[in-house]
């Protein structure tokens, strides 16, 4: 399994889930452990996170590392019982804080403590979907942004595939006259996004193949490939959002110039 950098660590991984360093410590580069247990605790880069306190996209900092448990000189070549804690501000406000412990034992790491939660980080962020997903749907994208952060791959995938589905056959609406239900239903995920093209993001269009799994039986695919493709889809149902967001905004701000052009027009008759 391969070692998650800090950012993949804090945002996508569950609380708990264990990962070997055995690659490390038998590398050749006798300092390949070191730099990597120092890459999760010194952050010198900025990190693009939402920050539940703004209630915004904001970027976090690292404002403190603490060393909660520390087991002599030697630790950094076994990889033996360190337990650290890594703080970050938010840049718009150094009062609000995220905090992340990690947990380096018998020749593992997992990161077993967090706040804010994965949850609370990627609902609030998703929040701004509602007025275009409604309630249902809004609370199903909840639901498996809340399971995948517990490891639970399957349920999750499933709430993200309906959902995703759900919106390709909205778009459906759009060619309605060229092809039958019949016909659309039928055809593979790469087929309906193909059809769909003029009416989906470009890299959806662009990437359709990514989107074949959805094609796949639910029952032939493991815990594990649910996980891995869970972004990945996650990320095409958030491009599809945006869009629709991008288009109300639009419609919106075009209706208020329409009544405040009628308002000048009769203004200036009078
Ligand atoms: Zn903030």
């Amino acid at each position: 399994m391969k070692l998650p950098d800090f950012k993949t660590f804090v945002l996508e991984t569950p609380l708990y889930e264990v990962f070997a360093l055995q690659e490390l410590i038998s590398s050749k580069d006798i300092d390949a452990l070191y730099h990597y247990l120092q890459s999760l605790k010194n952050i010198n880069y900025p990190i693009d996170i939402f920050c539940t306190e703004c209630q915004k996209d904001s970027t976090f900092r690292q404002s403190n590392n603490f060393v909660l448990r520390f087991n002599g000189p030697n630790y950094v070549s076994s990889g033996e019982n360190d337990i650290f804690m890594v703080e970050l501000s938010c840049t718009r406000n150094q009062s609000h804080h995220l905090y992340f412990i990690f947990r380096v034992f018998n020749k593992t790491i997992s990161k077993i403590g967090q706040h804010h939660s994965i949850a609370d980080i990627n609902i609030e962020f998703i929040k701004k979907y509602k007025k275009v997903l409604g309630n249902d749907r809004f609370k199903e994208f909840s639901k498996a942004i809340g399971l995948v952060t517990h490891g639970v791959g399957i349920g999750s995938f499933v709430y993200l595939r309906r959902i995703f589905e759900g919106l390709i056959f909205d778009a459906y609406e759009h060619i309605k006259g060229e092809v039958t239900i019949g016909e659309f239903r039928s055809k593979r995920m790469e087929e309906k996004i193909e059809l769909l093209k003029n009416y989906l993001p470009n890299f959806l269009v662009e990437n359709k193949n990514l989107y074949s799994i959805l094609s796949v039986g639910i029952h032939s695919l493991t815990e594990n490939d649910c996980l891995n493709y869970f972004q990945t889809v996650k990320i095409g149902i958030e491009l599809i959002l945006d869009e629709k967001i991008d288009e109300l905004n639009k419609k919106e701000k075009m209706e208020l110039i329409k009544k405040s052009l009628g308002t000048i027009t009769s203004e200036i008759k009078k």
